[in-house]
């Protein structure tokens, strides 16, 4: 019996693994991830900003696999020997004929050891269990949000939606290293959000960094300084540990570059945010809709190479994409249209409660937004 391991029940791992449990019975398939549960990223902003409750963004992975000839291994793999074809966690080796990385990708604190042990991030449930009660302490009068991507954004409209149900009104920046914000996207897309944020009181400095943090004081470049302040580190994602140290193509974010079949090695595939698939010139963006398709095709290939049978490339169809901001004048284009307002910000909503997994979360969700969007 043909054994693959998949590293990472995140969308794209998961998708994967249960593909290949649908379409080869044959195959002895285990999945590692370091935490027991899937979290939904896209609803983590909203945990802060619409009091979503942040246990129904976290499902068990046993309950998502339950019933399937998968294994699940809750453990951080930590090393991969290709030659050997072997997998590492702390306690124990495991070895493969095939692999599917789909790890995604972790914070990235660029080496600033002072701000990883002091910044708050938006990488799980956990993390914003963290901020919450954070928040509830009332230690804070300044809120600075480092980066000025779809992240950063959302979180500081959401941290705004947070104090106005409270009727405080702190600082709140989102600072920027660029010249701008939203890296590459579209002016249409830059300049509403600019003027959103405006209206909502949320500061924007961009060409400017976080230098130092010490305690709660916070110095960004140019010696501005902000006592009482909380940060919020969203400035970039790099691939995870193990797959650092692998001798692959990487790209300047450490994600594997795969080749249209979502390949970097015969017996090796790569999907999700993990993995760097070329879209015309520039690497496919990391969502979640792209992960899910990503660790679908990754199986099949897995089982076409299997079977001796000609691998299919991967080509992602892209419906658009949105900025939500929390006080529903989301933007994005659509299906390309160039959407503004409430409309995207619901649609963006829909696409979350269809792709959530269990019937009780979708709930729990469902009435939650009622309550924030049209209260
Ligand atoms: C705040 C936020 C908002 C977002 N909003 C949207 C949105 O609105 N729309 C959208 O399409 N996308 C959104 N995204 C992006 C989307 O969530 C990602 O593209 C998607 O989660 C990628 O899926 P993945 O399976 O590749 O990785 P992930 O979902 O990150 O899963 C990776 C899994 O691998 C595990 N893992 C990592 N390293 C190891 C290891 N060494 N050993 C074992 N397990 C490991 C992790 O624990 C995790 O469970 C958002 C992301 C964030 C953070």
């Amino acid at each position: 019996m043909r054994k693959v391991v998949v590293v990472g029940a995140g969308f794209s791992g998961l998708s994967a693994a249960l593909r290949l449990s649908c379409s080869a019975r044959e195959l002895d398939i285990t999945v590692f991830d370091k935490k027991g549960s899937l979290d939904f990223l896209p609803l983590l902003p909203d945990v802060i900003g619409r009091g979503i409750s942040a246990d129904c963004i976290s499902s068990p992975v046993s309950a998502l696999l339950r019933g399937k000839k998968i294994k699940f291994i809750a453990e951080e793999v930590v090393s991969l020997d290709r030659g050997l074809r072997t997998l590492f966690t702390p306690s124990s080796s495991h070895p493969y004929d095939y692999l599917i990385i789909s790890s995604g990708t972790q914070v990235n604190f660029f080496g600033n050891r002072k701000i990883r042990d002091s910044a708050f991030t938006l990488s799980g449930a956990g993390s914003v269990k963290e901020i919450l009660s954070a928040l509830a302490s009332g230690n804070f009068r300044n809120f600075i949000v480092c980066g000025g991507g779809y992240t950063g954004i959302e979180a500081a409209t959401c941290l705004r939606a947070y104090f106005l149900k409270r009727h405080i009104n702190p600082k709140i920046i989102i600072v920027e290293r660029s010249a701008g914000i939203l890296g590459p996207l579209p002016g249409w897309i830059k300049e509403h959000t600019l003027r959103n944020l405006r209206r909502m009181g949320i500061d924007v400095l961009t060409g400017s960094t976080v230098e130092d943090v010490n305690g709660l004081k916070v110095v960004l470049s140019g010696g501005l300084v902000f006592d009482s302040a909380m940060l919020i580190w969203v400035p970039g994602v790099k691939g995870a540990d193990f797959v650092e140290n692998l001798e692959t193509k990487k790209n300047p974010q450490g994600r594997v570059v795969v080749d249209k079949f979502l390949r970097f090695a015969p017996d090796s595939f790569c999907a999700g945010d993990a993995s760097c698939f070329d879209c015309s010139g520039t690497p496919l963006r990391m969502s979640m809709q792209f992960s899910i398709y990503q660790g679908a095709r990754a199986a099949d290939n897995l089982v076409r190479s299997i079977k001796g049978l000609p691998l299919k490339g991967f080509r992602p169809v892209d419906l658009g994409y949105i900025i939500p901001m929390a006080n529903n004048n989301s933007c994005g284009p659509v299906l390309g249209l160039k959407l503004k307002g409430l409309l995207p910000t619901l649609l963006h909503f829909a696409m979350c409660l269809y792709r959530l997994p269990r019937l009780k979360n979708k709930f729990h969700l469902a009435s939650g937004l009622l309550r924030s969007i049209f209260r």
